[in-house]
């Protein structure tokens, strides 16, 4: 009796039932044996040594397919709490997952894991590693897992919760033995190149009323060079984590007293926000938006109108009881936008109507979750509303890309992603709005990417359910995708708010709208911003452009007099008027990533000059005052991304 394998390029083999994935490499090629990591067998993953029971399609996954880090991932975790159990056999396993970036396990222990204990970990798994340990798949049976585990109250919650009749369980070493689903690498031996990298509290299930845990975080490549390259990105975004750099260039902080998610700009940071507030401001002037203003907080009818009462309530502040009524603060501003569109009546003639806002919106996010300027309570949004006719939308859309990428361009990224998520044409019935709707939208979002040559990629069954949308990602200084701006149709607003103009033919029809965002959050794109330039803005964003270095107290009238100047002329200057050697003003003003630090002494009093020192270019020479404004003033005009 044979069972029948069909291989990737169409060739079929029988072979005897028991045949295992790693067999059938080896008898295409060693060499594939050795390189395998996993099998997909009848679209499934599968482990190289779980045998086969019948006829199969299978695969065999080396490291290029993505899948493969993954599972490779998850059997470093394993490795991971296997040798934890081995130091520590007191310990309690939660679960232990592959992530994006590597792999994390979570562990209940009374005692803190200290950066000792992760070395030594660390050490244990190499020997572990060293044994070449077989990662074994068994089945088990429920009820007699939960008996097994019963002194294990993570695991049995999980095989309460997850668990089929049967399950499986997979063991590695004497120890260790885990409910998981695989698959897994044969042995130990395949991991070449792992690292622990930090200990973190993490709640069970996410959930802050549970008990906290210990998370474990690690990474783990197929080779030592590729971990060494991710090791050194790391770094480099550890140096410039915005978190850091807005602390030691005294930028924004978030206050206790205050509660977290909630932002303080400094006055640096302040700076810095107002350029990127006014030059959206003067962008919506040039483009035909409408600068409105609308309030912090409305009646909760308000939000049942727009639906975010109810399907929105999680990510929204606790309602608040005033004397008329119950009030909600905004978590988004598009309901305000509806209501001054709806204040008049509006016919064709009026549109498109473009109302845009910098306006400040208050989300609930768990204690958790939050991070720096990144993920917050309170932001502000460029948030703005597009009214317009069917005739019109497609020149709209076009003009709200091109806006986001001028957007891009301005604050110095010249590399982005873009993609289009669509609906499911209507099949599984979740999506709001009408199959013309949809059509027409999605036609108006590939026909203006295509007018301006922007490649998207298609997301299928990706869109809200109330509109497709374009997302525009940008790549940053170190190759971080980070998402930014949003073109996102909305098709059921218009139709809770009974939007309408008047058309041509004198009958009420309803507008289409469209969100769009492209700063997304201010502070968002602040901390990204500072991220990117590793806090070294570009001199036009820079909270100080110029610092004035004078050598001896006896320069100190023509360091004011010079400040004065500059400043008339419109730059942001300082004065270190501090009884120091130039030298250290030299160093803190090069800390404080000041594009031009300008010293005088003696000399330059005397001749009108000033010796120039860029944060970047170092010493530049004695100027003329004159010559150094009109470079400086250059690159404000043109926005340099940098000098
Ligand atoms: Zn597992
Ligand atoms: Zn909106």
């Amino acid at each position: 009796m044979s069972i029948e394998v069909t291989l990737p390029d169409g060739s079929r083999q029988p072979v005897p039932p028991g045949t295992r994935p790693v067999d059938i490499a080896q008898s295409i090629s060693p060499r594939l044996a050795r390189e395998a990591v996993v099998a997909r067998v009848n679209g499934e993953l599968y482990d190289l040594t779980r045998p086969l029971e019948s006829d199969a399609r299978v695969e065999i996954l080396t490291p290029k397919d993505p899948e493969s880090l993954t599972v490779y991932r998850h059997s470093t975790a394993h490795l991971l709490a296997a040798a934890v159990l081995e130091l520590f056999p007191e310990t309690q396993l939660g679960i232990g997952p592959p992530i994006e970036t590597g792999f994390y396990y979570d562990f209940d222990r009374p005692a803190a894991f200290t950066p000792e204990d992760l070395e030594k970990i660390e050490a244990r798994m190499w020997e572990l590693q060293k044994r070449d340990l077989p990662f074994e798949r068994v089945i088990t049976e429920k009820q007699e897992g939960l008996r097994k585990y019963s002194g294990a109250w993570m695991k049995c919650e999980l095989i309460q919760e997850r668990a089929d009749q049967q399950f499986s369980e997979y063991t590695l070493g004497p120890y260790f033995i885990d409910f998981c689903r695989g698959p897994h690498l044969p042995s130990t031996s395949k991991i070449k190149a792992f690292k622990l990298l930090s200990i973190a509290g993490a709640y069970w299930k996410g959930d802050e009323h549970n008990r906290q845990l210990q998370r474990i975080y690690g990474t783990a490549f197929f080779t030592q060079k590729e971990l060494e390259e991710y090791l050194a990105k790391i770094e480099e975004a550890k140096r410039r984590d915005h978190r850091k750099l807005g602390r030691e260039l005294d930028l924004f902080s978030i206050q206790e007293l205050a509660g977290p998610g909630l932002i303080f700009f400094h006055p640096k940071g302040g700076i810095v926000r107002k350029q990127l507030e006014d030059w959206m401001r003067d962008q919506y002037h040039k483009r035909g938006y409408s600068l409105v203003y609308t309030p912090h907080v409305a009646r909760a009818e308000l939000w049942k109108t727009s639906g975010h009462y109810s399907f929105y309530a999680d990510n929204m502040f606790k309602r608040m009881e005033l004397d008329d009524a119950e009030y909600q603060l905004k978590p988004m501003n598009c309901p305000f936008h509806i209501l001054i569109y709806q204040d008049r009546q509006r016919s064709y003639r009026d549109l498109p109507v473009r109302l845009g806002e910098l306006g400040t919106v208050y989300r609930y996010e768990r204690s958790g979750v939050m991070h720096g300027l990144m993920r917050v309570r309170g932001f502000t949004q460029d948030d703005a509303h597009i009214f317009c006719t069917p005739e019109q939308i497609e020149d709209e859309i076009t003009g709200c890309l091109e806006f986001a990428l001028d957007t891009l361009r301005t604050f110095g990224f010249e590399n982005y992603e873009a993609e289009l998520s669509t609906w499911d044409n209507g099949a599984s019935g979740k999506y709001d709005g009408a199959p013309e709707q949809w059509k027409l939208a999605e036609s108006a979002l590939h026909k203006a990417s295509a007018r301006l040559g922007l490649r998207v990629k298609v997301m299928p069954d990706e869109a809200a359910f109330y509109g497709p949308k374009i997302d525009v990602k940008l790549v940053d200084a170190i190759g971080r995708l980070w998402q930014l701006s949003t073109v996102q149709f909305d098709f059921t607003l218009p139709r809770r708010f009974e939007l309408e103009y008047t058309g041509e033919d004198g009958k009420p029809h309803q507008p289409l709208m469209v969100h769009r965002a492209l700063y997304g959050s201010v502070e968002r794109f602040f901390g990204i911003l500072v991220e990117h330039y590793a806090g070294a803005f570009p001199v036009w964003l820079a909270p100080v452009q110029a610092a004035i270095l004078p050598i001896t107290d006896r320069q100190l009238d023509y360091a004011r007099e010079l400040k004065a100047r500059l400043e008339a002329a419109g730059l942001r200057v300082t004065v270190d008027d501090r009884n120091e050697k130039v030298n250290l003003k030299i160093r803190e003003a090069q800390l404080q990533k000041i594009p031009y630090m300008l010293v005088v002494g003696g000399r330059e009093a005397e001749s009108g000059q000033v010796s120039v020192r860029n944060r970047k270019h170092g010493d530049q020479g004695a100027k003329t005052v004159e010559d150094f404004l009109a470079e400086v003033l250059k690159l404000l005009e043109n926005k340099a991304p940098s000098e």
